[in-house]
Formats: structure tokens, sequence, C-alpha cells
């Protein structure tokens, strides 16, 4: 029954047999992976019934949203799942690189500067920052900027950190998930030894974590180990597919704080922002986050595997633990990374019958090509492809709700390849 509804959906049996081969060699990790998000799905019940989350909390607000009790409880949640003083997790951060430009714009005054100690940012961070150019970036308000690169080898360059941190050095901004870049991701104790460092060079320094892509897979986050402040999307793992929008800040007292000035008012921070309707939503996604990050855990890594196999460029490599849930396959051949993403966007519950297609995307300097069915438009822990359409043709998977359906979204992109002679067929047969 079960192979016959993969043909009917267009997996051919030489594919499919390829698939479920890799898939029985991978149950040891998948059993790792299913003990960390039970452990971590303890976590959020203990931060709920511990804030005694209740139906009242479901009840949202309008107006001004003075006294949300869902909004404030639902922040309390968050804080003690991630071990933070405070939290700020609101629908009015729009994604998360508002969130991050949040965080820092408030935490920031002219005349500081915010360093970054593990090479350069996210793409959309960079008009944020100012390195490339834009109307209110933080080199607009006279915030300056510096990097250090990692070194060659993907490990720290201490020297170079220590030499770049000076009496400006205000903030620093380490981002956990390697993003649209070939380096690797941050583990979180690796974050702690980098936070340590910078600490013992100069002890006031905040140590804000990019923690996109990495909440959940991991048995512990970044303010555990030092950090002041994280930042993440709620379209990503802590939505757990469910949030419709929204940000999070949580860490530090003092930079929750100066990150509410700005979002609401100064004078007003916190205590205004209705929670509309979505706060359901954000409640109910928190609680699966744990879950539906395994199983995008679990897709990634059976990427991984399916395509180390078949020769191509994987990283993380197939055998390597994972930091966060994006896995990327490198082509160098534009037409297999576009067929990658076809058979994404042919598995997907919603938009299945279009073609993704290469396209100019705000925040990036090149062609960007994005496959995604999803219910929540452009949400990325919804199974979902992209990356930038230029060498190496490197194409950046993350998501699934499932695992099935992560595993289908494999498979048919695999098809797809297949279909075209994109593969060595001899390596599937
Ligand atoms: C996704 C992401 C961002 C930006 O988030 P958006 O919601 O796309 O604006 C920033 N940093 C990292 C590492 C990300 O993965």
């Amino acid at each position: 029954m079960l192979n016959n509804i993969y043909k009917e959906l267009g997996i051919c049996d030489e594919v499919l047999r390829f698939g479920q081969a890799v898939e029985e060699e991978l149950a040891k990790r998948f059993k790792g992976i299913d003990d960390n998000a039970e452990y971590n799905q303890l976590k959020v019940i203990k931060a709920m019934q511990k804030n005694k989350v209740s139906a009242q909390c479901f009840e949202g607000s309008t107006g001004y949203g003075y006294n949300d009790f869902g909004r404030d409880t639902l922040e309390a949640v968050y804080a003690d799942t991630f071990k933070g003083e405070d939290a700020l997790v609101r629908p009015q951060i729009t994604c998360g690189t508002h969130a991050l430009a949040l965080a820092l714009m408030s935490n920031l005054r002219p005349g500081d500067e915010v360093m970054s100690p593990v090479g350069k940012p996210y793409d959309t961070l960079e008009e944020v920052i100012g390195i490339r150019p834009s109307k209110g970036s933080l080199a607009e308000y006279g915030i300056t900027y510096s990097q250090v690169d990692l070194k060659e080898d993907g490990s720290f360059d201490f020297d170079g950190i220590k030499a770049a941190i000076n009496d400006k050095t205000k903030l620093v901004t380490i981002q956990r998930s390697k993003g649209y870049a070939t380096r690797p991701t941050l583990s979180v104790d690796k974050i702690g030894e980098l936070v340590s460092f910078i600490k013992s060079v100069k002890p006031d320094i905040i140590c804000m974590v990019d923690n996109c892509y990495g909440e959940f897979t991991e048995d512990k986050e970044p303010l555990e180990v030092g950090a002041d402040m994280i930042v993440g999307s709620l379209i990503k793992n802590p939505g757990g597919g469910l949030a419709p929008i929204g940000g999070y800040i949580v860490g530090k007292k003092e930079c929750v704080e100066n990150a509410a000035y700005r979002l609401t008012s100064p004078g007003l921070g916190k205590e205004v922002g209705a929670s509309l309707g979505v706060i359901p939503s954000f409640y109910q996604g928190f609680f699966l986050a744990p879950t539906v990050t395994a199983s995008a855990l679990k897709g990634a890594i059976f990427a991984s595997h399916i395509y180390e196999k078949l020769g191509f460029e994987v990283f993380p490599k197939a055998e390597e633990t994972r930091h966060d849930i994006i896995q990327s396959v490198t082509f160098h051949n534009r037409d297999a990374m576009l067929a990658f993403c076809e058979g994404i966007q042919a598995a997907a519950p919603v938009d299945s019958y279009v073609t993704p297609e290469p396209w100019a995307m705000p925040g990036y300097d090149c062609d960007v090509v994005m496959a995604a069915g999803a219910f929540v438009q452009g949400s990325s822990i919804e199974l979902s492809a992209d990356g930038p359409v230029k060498e190496p043709y490197t194409v950046f998977f993350q998501g699934g709700l499932t695992y099935p359906h992560a595993k289908l979204g494999i498979l048919m992109s695999l098809q797809k390849l297949y279909d075209r002679n994109l593969v060595n067929k001899d390596l599937i047969c």
C-alpha cells in the first residue's frame, strides 16, 4: 500500500527503493533526535505549567493591548524555556530580520561599534548594519561595524577577536546557524566558548546570538552558556509551523526592555501591543516546536545521506551532528539546483502544481530560487528549499512539519533529478 501511494505521487520504484535503503541505516540517528525532542518537549511543558497557562491566555486583545494576560504569560513561558530573565514575543515583530534589527538598534547608540566574530552575517543583516548601504541602517546612525572571519578550518580567530575589541565595542553578534554561508553551524557549547572569551576581554559587551534555525536542535540554548540575548523568527523553529507571523528576543531584562521601548515607544515598552487573534497559535506552535524541529532534523539527515551517496557535496556531511535544521547540497549545475527545488515544490500540500522560478528578492544581491508550498507564506520551518542562483549552485533545504512530508520532498527532488538524467543512475539502480 505504501509503495503504491508513493507511485501514485510520482516516485518510481528505483528512487523509492534507494530512499528506503538509506533510511534503514538511520534508525540510530533518528533515535537520538527523538530523545532530544522528548527532553525539549518536557522543558516546554514544564515552563507552561510553571506559568499556569490557562484557557484565559488564549483570549487575546485589541486596541492598545493593555494587560494582555495571554501575551505576557507567553513571554514568561519563552523566558523560562530559553532560560532568560525576560522575553519579547510579538506578532508586531514581522520576521527574523526585523527581530535582529530591533535587538541591534535598541541596544546600540551612536558612537558604538558592533562586531561579528564569526564572519559575514546573514545576507539581510548587511543592510541592517550598513555593510551594504540602506536607509535607516546602523551606519546612518553612526554605529560602526567590525568583523573577524573564522579561520580556514572554521575555528574562532581568538587573536583577531581580541584585537578587534576596542573601547567602542558595545555588542557582539554571533550567528548560530551558517545561514547561506558554507561554514560550520556553531554548537551551543562553541558559542559558550566564544562568549566566555569575549567577556574575558571586555566583560560588559552584550553578546547577542542570532538563534534562527537553532532552537530546540540541542538540549540547551545560548543563554545557558553566557549569551545575553537570543533572537529569532516565529516562522522558523519556535513557531512550530503554527505561528503565522512573529519574532522573539529573550535574554537580560535590560536588553529586552530596550527592545520593547524601540518596538513600541519610549515609555510604553511591553505594556502595549495587542495580540489580536494569533496568541493561541503562538502557544500551540511553541508546544509543537520540539517535535516539529525533530522532523526537520530527520529530513535534513535523510537528504544529506541520499545526496552524499550520489556524489554531491553536502553540508553538513551525512554523519555530522546537527546544530541547526539547514542542509545544503551543492550541485555546481543550475539545472540540477532548479530540479531539486521543483521536487520540493511538487511534494508540497499547498501550491504543488506551480514551478519555482529564480527571482530578485529584497535584501539579496542576486536572483534567488525558493520552493515552498507552505500554509504560512515564506515559513521555513515548513518544507522549503532556496538558494542564490549562482555558482556553486548550492541549495539550502530546511523544514518539514512532519518527517513523512520531508521524506516525500527529498524523494521527489531526487525523482526530478533522476527523470532529467542529472544524477548517476548507476548509483541508484
Ligand atoms: C532566516 C534568518 C534570518 C532572517 O530571518 P527572516 O525571517 O528571513 O527575516 C537571519 N539570520 C539567520 C541565520 C536566518 O536563518
